[in-house]
């Protein structure tokens, strides 16, 4: 089975990441989305509840699995039999810290990096951006999931709008 992992913080999913997910979905028989659960950075969202926007948004595609990780990328994907991660690549500032993490990856256990280039459409986003943007009060419908605007219309009050 060919398998691949996008790891990633999600906090929360994008339409950025999720254009990445559907796309490794349709080149592997199985991806595993694997959430980083990281002690010392508490998210807006708990890594419970992006897992459970994560399977909900990623339903309809059928194989993707969803995951959380602690430590090293490079053990979960040994455990989990993954020899591929997949990342995408916004622009060239994501570019100095991906391909350093990638070699470092692949000098570790030989784990080997694909990166997608970012739908355009999406070049800009990141879920910092969205956060701070819907903390604001501004509109994100367009950027994140339905069910994303909800939750982050509870977190902040009304003013996200939650129309799209
Ligand atoms: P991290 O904290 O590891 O950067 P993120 O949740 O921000 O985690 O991102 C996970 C993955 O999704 C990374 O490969 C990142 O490059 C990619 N990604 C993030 N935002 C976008 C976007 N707007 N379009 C495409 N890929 C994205």
């Amino acid at each position: 089975m060919r398998r691949c992992v996008c790891p990633g913080s999600f906090d929360p999913v994008t339409y950025g990441h999720l254009d990445v997910v559907e796309r490794a979905s349709g080149l592997y028989d199985e991806v595993v989305v694997a959430v980083l659960f990281n002690v010392s950075k508490k998210g807006l969202f708990d890594v419970d509840e992006r897992m459970e926007i994560l399977r909900d948004v990623t339903e309809h595609l059928g194989n993707v699995r969803i995951q959380s990780f602690e430590g090293l990328l490079v053990d979960f994907a040994s455990q989990n039999d993954i020899p591929v991660v997949i990342r995408g690549l916004r622009a060239v500032t994501d570019f100095d810290y991906e391909l350093s993490m990638a070699q470092m990856n692949h000098r570790l256990t030989g784990l080997e990096t694909f990166f997608v280039a970012t739908n355009p459409e999406y070049s800009y986003l990141s879920s910092s951006l969205v956060k701070e943007v819907a903390s604001h009060g501004g509109d994100v419908s367009g950027l994140v999931p339905k069910v994303v605007l909800e939750r982050l219309r509870e977190r902040f009050g009304s003013e996200s709008s939650a129309g799209a």
